[in-house]
């Protein structure tokens, strides 16, 4: 066989290994591969790599200088010299003198304190030549990606980025690069646009024979299709849940008891409801480890299949909405034999590429940097799966290289959608992800989405109604957000923009109502005079420049009369201590002046007057489309029918901000806490609002959502809170907003198989001082050498994060250790995490949203480190809720789920081991049944710790428990 290849060999290098000459050949038109003799141990193996790999490996390197910066030192790189260790003063110098290569150029320059570093940066080059590919933004992942030679330390970075540099080029000459189509008409733009790799590649990439279709009439158009009739009733029973289940996990998977009951229980959510109003609910205690995804999808699967139905997956974190991406392909195919997709991934219009945006953007609505943007995501929306811009397949680093919000106003995020009235209607991702979900067996969507859609969904036949809310603990905290209502001027000038239109001369499309909607002001007169009337009145809103105006004390209108109040008053009443450490202040909305109340009324008489001529437009929107006249065609029909939802959700955001200030100044509301706020950060005001939650917001939840629905399950690993008497399963229910409709779900648990008191050791340091923040950040530094990397660090406060890796990032790169943070280098944190999980030698600080967003399975995570016990913020809303959800026992339950969640972290799959450890003197010894039963728990020093870390977790040697110890309460909040 070999020989009849040799045929065609085109070319000869080296195996990396051996210098034995390695063989390439032509092999096809699509691909071409190379066989290699590679010196694997004594065997020679035949590899076949894509054709990208094979060129990069034999690259020129780019010859321009380099520059490469972390936190061990610099070193620079001559076109074509040698690389030399630098000063910072030097490699910003020679940055400014000559283009430089370097790799994302916004965390170099923050490495060089020097913000305004620019260079010819390899990821844009990178977004460009594979767009819609990924790549970890570090030089270890670049060169993966390129199947270069891994450098081995900083000091080879700078050749590997050359290499990589002219791999990329020389991909560009190939008549095999997947990506040539609409790069040639895309670098024309870029060259007057003086990106600086224009000119470089402009003599590496050919102009096509044929003029290229540009982006807007390249994608396909969606196909409109009849609504899916309502779901059959039917019952899945136990044998057929077993059946699916073993054919999705596959031939000789091992079998598991814990997941296979869990499958049947979650089965009973799908039968047919007896009474209205009254669904089945599950609520589903799932361990790590017992295969959960595959446990729901297999009755999931069933169902769909044998009812002709949609079941909604929905998740909290992007990561899971990825993975079940992934695991969902076991039980359906990528497509139907009619070409439609029976999985889809549905998130909110804000994170998907809006096309008409993108088009003002190319068209002259961006300038500079972020014009570059554009083109490159232009070239990337050619290639996307579905347009999802936020952890979809854009690459996380690309707007992080450049302008703040530029891929934030390319989508969708104002609700300025024009529906049909848009160029781009039919071929738009949000329309095309909307539609394909009304035909899928299986929609992955998050809590939020499913939330808004059950609430405000355009089309009642695509309301959810079987529903899995996976990481079903973080529902709560979803429903808060979405039942909540917010009077800012962020809020209010938004609502001005929507109906006015852009004060100042804008070059992008946002116009106001009146002309989106002129068609029917010039048919329908009351139509008309209700626009007019709205246009008006809502100059009562607040404008440009609204903040600087309060600053100066000189507000404009009532509304921002009264936000003048609310600012005044959190200064006059906060006692957080916020106002010095720079934070957020805020006071509760009780006890308020006249003066102030007096303002409130004003405020919502003129919401007032704006509403009702917006309900008037409404009426009259309704009465033109039954009217149907002769202009109004189908799309004009859409395109009112859009404007009347849109219309619709405003009116009752309006309705909301009105009754919040109609009860200023009355009795307090039971149900609600109401409060005022100036948001701030490092001590500089953003917003101001007054803010209304609900006491428990799974209220609205349990009327809006489980109500109307047939069957919802919620299930997560830390669903129940595990106090000293086990699982509390009655807290549980109450957070499920079950009683609120009188229903009793069912309740089901299934252990983790995981050994955790093997494997798992919880290691809870005393003799770092609350407060010694020289002494939390050596902690640290010594327990990341420890563990040599591989540590994930989990903080309450963001300054005490960024003091901490202020302190001791230097040191740490110096010894091979790589430290990243959240809120402190450039980055966004998905692709922090992916980072983090491409080096085992990493080490990543973070808050929140890493304690239970990250999934990085194996030897990258290898400790936990919390930097104290995660006590809940005392704001005024959690203070409302301590008091009604029992006092401290509420915070308990926080504080347990917080440990549960983070300790989840570390052992995600049955080979994984490592520490969780707590710097925290006084760690109560009541919260420690967070923690998986059986798991050793050991109060040390600093020095033992560090000891225990460095050898790692060992199954023999059995640590001693130590679970009662006294703990001096006084220290603890509350
Ligand atoms: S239909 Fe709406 S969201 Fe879609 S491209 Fe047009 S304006 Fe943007």
């Amino acid at each position: 066989m070999l020989s009849v290849m040799a045929g065609a060999f085109a070319r000869y290098t080296h195996c990396c290994k051996c210098e034995d000459p390695t063989l390439s050949f032509n092999h096809a038109a699509w691909w071409r591969f190379y066989v290699r003799k590679h010196h694997f141990g004594c065997t020679v193996s035949l590899l076949v790599v894509p054709y990208s790999f094979y060129r990069s490996e034999v690259a020129e390197p780019l010859p321009l200088p380099a520059l490469h910066a972390s936190h061990a030192g610099n070193w620079l790189r001559d076109a074509n010299g040698a690389t030399r260790g630098s000063s910072k003063g030097e490699a910003i110098m020679a940055a400014a003198d000559t283009p430089v290569l370097l790799l994302n150029a916004p965390l170099v320059a923050s490495r060089l304190g020097y913000p305004d570093l620019s260079g010819l940066d390899l990821l844009e080059l990178f977004a460009f030549v594979f767009p819609a590919r990924f790549c970890v933004p570090t030089p270890k992942g670049i060169a993966e990606a390129l199947n270069l030679e891994l450098p081995e330390n900083d000091d080879a970075v700078p050749a590997m980025l050359q290499l990589a540099a002219g791999a990329m080029i020389e991909i560009c000459e190939s008549a095999d690069w997947e990506y040539r189509e609409g790069a040639w008409s895309a670098l024309q733009s870029l060259v007057r646009m003086r990106w600086p790799w224009a000119q470089l590649l402009a003599p590496h990439i050919r102009k096509p024979e044929r003029a290229e279709k540009w982006l807007f009439s390249k994608l396909p158009e969606w196909e409109e299709a009849a609504d899916r009739p309502q779901p059959a009733q039917v019952e899945i029973d136990d044998t057929a849940i077993e059946t699916q289940l073993d054919h999705l996990t596959g031939e000789g998977a091992e079998r598991r008891d814990g997941q296979r009951s869990y499958a049947k229980s979650v089965g009973g959510i799908f039968a047919p409801r007896n009474r209205q109003a009254l669904p089945h609910v599950l609520l589903a205690q799932a361990g790590t480890g017992i295969g959960k995804t595959l446990g729901y999808l297999a009755p999931a699967s069933l169902w769909a299949s044998a009812s002709q139905g949609t079941v909604w997956v929905s998740t909290f974190t992007k990561n899971l909405q990825r993975q079940l991406r992934e695991e969902s392909r076991r039980a359906w195919p990528e497509k139907r034999q009619d070409g439609t997709r029976p999985v889809v991934v549905r998130k909110g219009r804000e994170n998907y590429l809006c096309l008409l945006n993108l088009e003002d953007a190319m068209q002259g609505g961006f300038g500079g940097r972020a014009a570059i943007l554009a083109q490159l995501v232009a070239r990337w929306a050619a290639y996307s799966r579905d347009g999802d811009m936020i952890g979809g397949d854009l690459p996380g680093w690309l707007g992080t290289l450049f302008r703040k919000r530029a891929i934030a106003s390319l989508t969708d995020q104002r609700g300025e959608c024009v529906y049909a009235g848009c160029p781009h209607y039919r071929k738009c991702f949000i329309e095309r992800s909307a539609r394909a979900s009304a035909q899928a067996d299986l929609v992955i969507a998050n809590h939020a989405l499913v939330m808004i859609n059950a609430a405000r969904g355009r089309d009642h036949a695509q309301r959810p109604s079987r529903i899995v809310f996976d990481e079903g603990h973080h529902v709560f905290q979803a429903a808060d957000s979405t039942f909540a209502a917010t009077l800012s001027g962020k809020e209010a000038i938004e609502l001005r923009r929507w109906i006015i239109g852009p004060e100042r001369k804008s070059k992008g499309r946002r116009r106001g109502l009146a002309a989106r909607l002129a068609d029917v002001a010039s048919y329908d007169e009351a139509g008309g005079q209700a626009i007019e009337a709205a246009l008006q009145a809502a100059h009562a809103l607040p404008s440009d420049g609204w903040l600087q105006r309060l600053n100066d004390n000189e507000p404009y209108g009532p509304v921002e009369s009264l936000l003048a109040a609310v600012r005044a008053l959190t200064y006059a009443r906060d006692e957080s201590g916020g106002q010095e450490a720079g934070y957020g202040i805020e006071t509760e909305a009780a006890q308020l002046p006249g003066n102030f109340v007096e303002l409130a009324g004003q405020a919502e008489a003129a919401l007032a007057a704006i509403r009702h001529p917006l309900v008037k437009l409404g009426v009259q929107l309704e009465a033109v489309v039954e009217t149907a006249p002769d202009w109004l065609d189908t799309q004009g029909r859409a395109r009112i029918e859009g404007a009347r939802h849109s219309l619709s959700w405003r009116i009752d955001l309006i309705a909301a901000w009105e009754s919040l200030l109609n009860r200023l100044g009355g009795p307090s509301d039971p149900d609600f806490i109401d409060w005022l706020a100036v948001d701030r950060s490092d001590a500089r005001e953003f917003d101001i609002a007054i803010n209304r939650r609900w006491l428990d917001p799974m209220r609205p939840f349990a009327k809006v959502v489980l109500e109307p629905a047939h069957g919802v399950m919620l299930t997560s690993a830390t669903l129940t809170d595990r106090g000293a008497e086990g699982d509390d399963w009655e807290s549980a229910i109450t957070a499920s907003g079950t009683p609120h409709i009188e229903v009793q779900p069912k309740l089901s648990a299934a252990d983790s198989p995981f050994d955790y008191a093997n494997r798992a050791e919880v290691l809870i340091v005393t003799d770092i001082k609350k407060g010694d923040l020289p002494a939390l950040a050596g902690g640290y530094a010594r327990l990341i050498e420890a563990a040599g990397g591989g540590v994930l660090g989990l903080f309450t406060a963001i300054r005490r994060m960024r003091a901490v890796y202020g302190r001791i990032a230097d040191r740490l790169a110096r010894e091979g250790l790589p430290l990243f943070a959240q809120h402190v280098d450039p980055i966004d944190t998905g692709t922090l995490v992916d980072i983090f999980r491409d080096d085992p030698r990493a080490s990543l600080l973070g808050t929140d949203a890493l304690r239970d967003g990250v999934d990085v399975p194996g030897e990258s995570l290898r400790c936990v480190v919390m930097e104290a016990v995660p006590w809940p913020k005392p704001s005024i809303l959690h203070r409302a809720r301590r008091a009604a959800g029992g006092g401290s026992k509420y915070d308990d339950r926080i504080i347990r789920a917080r440990l549960a969640q983070a300790f989840g972290r570390l052992i995600r799959n049955k080979e994984d081991k490592g520490h969780f450890v707590v710097l925290s003197a006084a760690f109560p010894s009541r919260l420690l049944s967070a923690f998986p039963k059986g798991t050793p728990v050991i109060r040390l020093t600093l020095e033992e710790a560090l000891q225990r870390v460095a050898e790692g977790v060992s199954s023999e040697a059995k640590p001693p428990f130590n679970e009662a110890v006294d703990i001096d309460e006084d220290s603890i909040p509350f």
